[in-house]
C-alpha cells in the first residue's frame, strides 16, 4: 500500500472510531508499517476527529522521526509491540469506556481479562493481558509489552485503556472494536451471572481458527 492510501486509511478510521465515541478529545493513537519498512503514527496532542494525512509523523526503517508533526508520547507501546511480533503491520490504541471500566475491576483475571461470552474477541484477540497503571508516556509502558514476549497481540492498561497489535490496520480496527464490544457486554451482565461459552467452546475456537493462546 502507498504511504498516500495509508494516511487516508489512519485518518479515515482514526475518524470513524471517534465518531462512534471509541475515543474521545486528543486521546488515542495509531500506527502502521510503510512499504519500506519505516513507519507513520498519529501526532501527539492531535484529535482522532480531524487528523490531517500530510501531518502525520513519519518514521524510516531505522526509526528515525524524518517528517510530520511530532509523534504520540505513547510511542514506547507501539515499538514494543512492533519488535517483539515480527507480523504486527499496525498497532492501535484507545481510551474506550467499557475496556477501561473492565480493566478497573477486581475480579478481573488479569492474564485472561474478557470472560468468554462471545466468539469473536476469542478469535480476534486470543487471550487479552491486563497491564498495570502506568505514567502516559512512561517508557515502562514499553517494558510491560516487551516483556510478554510477542505472545499477546492485545493489552489494556489499567485505568487507561486497549493497545492491539495486529497484520494491517483494517484488521487491527476490527479486533480492537472486538475487545471494547466483549468488555461492553462483561460489564453490562456483571451482576446477571451470564451461560457464556464453555472451556470446551472456547478450546474449539482455539483449535479451529488457530488462536494464539499461551
Ligand atoms: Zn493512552
Amino acid at each position: 500500500m502507498s504511504d498516500a492510501k495509508l494516511r487516508e486509511d489512519i485518518c479515515f478510521w482514526a475518524k470513524s472510531m471517534f465518531d462512534r465515541g471509541l475515543t474521545g478529545g486528543a486521546s488515542g493513537n495509531i500506527s502502521a508499517r510503510t512499504e519500506d519498512g519505516g513507519l507513520l503514527v498519529t501526532p501527539t496532542g492531535a484529535s482522532f476527529g480531524r487528523l490531517d494525512p500530510g501531518r502525520l509523523s513519519r518514521f524510516d526503517a531505522e526509526g528515525r522521526h524524518v517528517a510530520g508533526d511530532k509523534p504520540t508520547k505513547e510511542m514506547p507501546l507501539h515499538t514494543a509491540f512492533y519488535e517483539t511480533r515480527k507480523s504486527a503491520g499496525a498497532v492501535v490504541h484507545l481510551h474506550s469506556t467499557h475496556s477501561t471500566a473492565l480493566s478497573m475491576l477486581p475480579e478481573v483475571d488479569e492474564d485472561n481479562m474478557l470472560p468468554p461470552l462471545t466468539a469473536y474477541p476469542v478469535m480476534r484477540l486470543g487471550k487479552v493481558k491486563r497491564l498495570p497503571f502506568f505514567r502516559p508516556g512512561d517508557p515502562e509502558m514499553g517494558e510491560a509489552v516487551r516483556g510478554l514476549a510477542g505472545k499477546r497481540s492485545a493489552v489494556v492498561l489499567a485505568n487507561h485503556g486497549p493497545v492491539v497489535a495486529g497484520k494491517e490496520l483494517e484488521a487491527t480496527v476490527y479486533a480492537i472494536e472486538e475487545l471494547e464490544e466483549g468488555a461492553k457486554l462483561a460489564m453490562l451482565l456483571r451482576h446477571a451471572n451470564p451461560r457464556g461459552m464453555t472451556d470446551a467452546q472456547v478450546m474449539d475456537l482455539v483449535r479451529h481458527y488457530g488462536v494464539e493462546w499461551d
